[in-house]
């Protein structure tokens, strides 16, 4: 490890850590549902087995602790970006405790400098009964348009709440006239939101654009999903081609910053309920919070492979847009392809 710190200054690891971007909990894995094609169900791998883990809060500290030693410091540039601090699960809100106690951790040490946003993806089944703290904190609230939201939104509504701020998912098999309802709800309230639709084949997203049409474009974002079998959608609609890569701002930082990191991952840090620190989940963990911080992020900059993974193997080596193109994303990983594209097989 001494020998690879000569090749990577510490100094370098502490800027890296200034500058950190994200950092998400996964606060437990328990979860009070069981749908049918969750993540960590029955049709997926590759992912710890669930036992209902909580992360503590001496967990969350042993990270945070030098993490707002490094957000404070001058030579942090955070100020002129967002720092997301995320909650994820399981569902978050069985660890409402946590939650709470990083929110106020963070808040109490006024690093002032430092623009963070708190963010939740929750399945809103306890959300009535947390709603008050979470929108005190101006934590943004991701949410699935699923069961009972409708019913969600009212018993919020019903507690004079104002500021919420909501990002819904929708998937592609949604209730039509329960989006109606929720829809006209959030308009005729006035509640901040915007919706993000999964779409995993053409139907989807025609019907889509046809249910959207009422709805400001602004709040509309589509995200295609990869279940496992759509490759011909992705190659229709997702692939890039060259006139897309001739449409991407040429910028002379974008095209130093493809050839050494991932854009996509690079400083974001995800800890899991069981105290395993990632550089990116879909890739083996770097270590544990018992680990010293710098260590896991030298590993990572070293022999990692999600901050340095980039177009670095064929076909990619041998394209002519191989620092052009984005970084690889999660797509890529997911579908076990390096090149999403028409230009090279
Ligand atoms: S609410 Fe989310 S975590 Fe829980 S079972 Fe459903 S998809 Fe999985
Ligand atoms: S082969 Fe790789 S670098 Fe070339 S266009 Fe396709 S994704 Fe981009």
């Amino acid at each position: 490890m001494e020998k690879n710190f000569a090749l990577l200054r510490a100094d370098r690891i502490e800027k890296i850590l200034e500058n950190l971007s994200q950092l998400t909990f996964e606060v437990t894995d328990a979860c009070n549902l069981c749908c049918k094609y969750c993540g960590y169900g029955e049709y997926y791998d590759g992912y710890d087995k669930r036992e209902d883990k909580l992360l503590s809060m001496e967990q969350a500290v042993a990270i945070l602790e030098y993490m707002a030693e490094k957000w404070s410091s001058k030579y942090s540039s955070s100020h002129r970006k967002k720092t997301y601090i995320s909650f994820y699960g399981g569902e978050p809100l069985m660890n409402m405790k946590l939650i709470k106690e990083i929110v106020t951790w963070i808040s109490d040490k006024n690093i002032s400098h430092c623009h963070f946003v708190f963010t939740m993806t929750t399945n809103a089944i306890l959300l009535d009964k947390h709603i008050n703290f979470l929108t005190e904190h101006d934590v943004k609230i991701l949410v699935s348009l699923d069961g009972d939201i409708l019913d969600v939104l009212y018993s919020i509504k019903k507690l004079g709440i104002e500021n919420i701020s909501i990002l819904m998912y929708v998937k592609s098999d949604f209730n039509k006239e329960l989006f109606d309802k929720v829809q006209n709800f959030l308009q005729s309230e006035e509640i901040n939101h915007e919706y993000e639709f999964w779409v995993t084949d053409e139907k989807e997203f025609d019907e889509i654009e046809t249910k959207t049409q009422d709805i400001t474009p602004e709040l509309v974002n589509i995200k295609p999903v990869f279940d496992g079998s759509n490759y011909a959608f992705f190659e229709n609609n997702i692939y890039i081609d060259e006139s897309d890569i001739q449409n991407i701002e040429v910028t002379k930082k974008n095209i130093f910053a493809h050839q050494a990191l991932n854009t996509n991952d690079f400083g974001k840090l995800t800890i899991t309920a069981d105290g395993k620190v990632y550089a990116n989940p879909h890739f083996p963990a770097l270590g544990t919070v018992d680990d010293d911080i710098r260590l896991l992020v030298h590993k990572e900059m070293i022999a990692g492979t999600s901050w340095r993974r980039i177009r670095d193997i064929q076909p990619c080596c041998d394209c002519v847009y191989q620092w052009l193109c984005p970084s690889p994303s999660d797509y890529e990983t997911v579908i076990g392809k390096p090149n999403l594209c028409h230009v090279m097989p």
